[in-house]
């Protein structure tokens, strides 16, 4: 059986830590939750695992230009809305309809996916109703 390092047990529980948060953190928030467990955990460490378990497949990253990376620890498919005010991401049940992606080059680009991000007012930015 494969020894745990030190680093695949840092991994287990960054992982750990955002599979139990449905508010896709960014590495920041993460890092202040691994620290809890691990005192001596750096923030370049958060980051390096992060990347890690993103190009594993265990991590989705939602980037949007402009703004901290959030993480989301549930890989299955599944869209987010985004409040446009503090930047709280949640998850959007349902199906939606989607653009189709064309499949001859558009100008420069060979076109391969299409990222959907919904954005809105969450409840507590849209404040108690008048
Ligand atoms: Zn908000
Ligand atoms: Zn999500």
């Amino acid at each position: 059986m494969e020894k745990q390092t030190r680093s695949t047990r840092q991994r287990k529980i960054i992982l750990e830590e955002l599979r139990s948060v449905s508010s896709h953190p960014t590495a920041d928030e993460l890092y202040v939750r691994a620290k809890s467990r691990l005192p001596n955990i750096s923030l370049g460490t958060v980051y390096r695992n992060l990347d890690l378990l993103v190009q594993k497949g265990e991590v989705v990253c939602l980037e949007t230009a402009g703004l901290q990376r959030r993480f989301d620890g549930d890989t299955t498919p599944h869209y987010h809305v985004r409040c446009r005010k503090c930047g709280k991401v949640q998850d959007l049940p349902g199906e939606f309809r989607l653009p189709d992606i064309p499949s001859a080059p558009l100008n420069d680009f060979t076109v391969t996916g299409v990222r959907v991000e919904f954005e809105g007012i969450c409840s507590s930015c849209a404040g108690p109703l008048a």
